[in-house]
């Protein structure tokens, strides 16, 4: 079998035998593909030190019968600055975890790699108060390319207006209002405000967005709860992220 070139971002990775990784890889076309590295866990293994999450590789992968086999793997991009830096770390490990549990194998969203990769890149150099701004920003994009865009602009059980009372229904999908909001989430004007012009802006704008800790708060625990609700793994990280706050 002849190998085949990928770029691939490298989501996890985890031990298999004495020597080996399996890498659990992001695609260019947002499908997920898993490959053994093997003797990346050697002491001197040129494959090991390229191999960590958060790296932009270009690969040479060897189909295999149920796991590929990398051949060979060149840097595009290490991310250094976010392993290096405590508060990008833990808001990267978020993103990782959550595009390991959302893309699929066979089945991509070119969109998702694309917007995976400016995360990191904004998430390297962001002002460290924006990094959950970040965080939340990722999310619901995230969610809407994987097919649960929240309807934040009118109430999502009756389409009228949102105002005053208004809450968050996980199950509807969206805002509720007054009258249809029984059993919400707490959701105040402003940080509907914020999660419209966080789903709205370009991930380089978004560290730039003008919000109170109370509101960003609110806003990254309604998403997180909306998240919660279509993802069915346990998402760790971002479990522990928010409850850091
Ligand atoms: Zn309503």
């Amino acid at each position: 079998m002849p190998a085949y070139p990928l770029k691939v971002l490298v989501l996890r990775k985890t031990k298999l035998g004495e020597t080996d990784l399996i890498l659990n890889l992001l695609a260019s076309d947002g499908r997920q593909v898993r490959a053994v590295a093997k003797g990346a866990r050697k002491p001197k293994g040129k494959l090991g030190a390229r191999v960590e999450p958060f790296t932009v590789l270009d690969v040479l992968l060897h189909t295999g019968r149920s796991l590929e086999i990398l051949a060979e793997a060149e840097t595009v991009a290490s991310h250094d600055p976010i392993r290096a830096d405590y508060d990008r770390a833990v808001a990267g490990a978020v993103v990782l975890d959550v595009l390991d549990k959302i893309s699929v194998e066979g089945q991509g969203e070119p969109q998702l790699f694309e917007m995976a990769l400016v995360t990191l890149e904004v998430l390297e150099v962001a002002p460290v108060e924006s990094i959950d701004l970040l965080v939340s920003a990722f999310l619901l994009k995230a969610l809407a390319m994987h097919g649960y865009r929240p309807s934040l602009d009118c109430c999502a059980a009756c389409g009228g207006a949102v105002g005053e009372g208004m809450s968050f229904s996980v199950e509807a999908g969206g805002v509720l209002c007054a009258n249809c909001g029984a059993g919400g989430l707490r959701l105040d004007p402003d940080a509907r405000a914020l999660m419209r012009a966080l789903m709205r802006a370009r991930m380089s704008e978004v560290p730039g967005i003008d919000a109170t800790d109370v509101t960003r708060t609110e806003a990254l625990r309604v998403t997180r709860a909306y998240v919660g609700f279509h993802v069915p793994a346990r998402l760790r990280a971002l479990d522990a992220y928010v409850s850091a706050r």
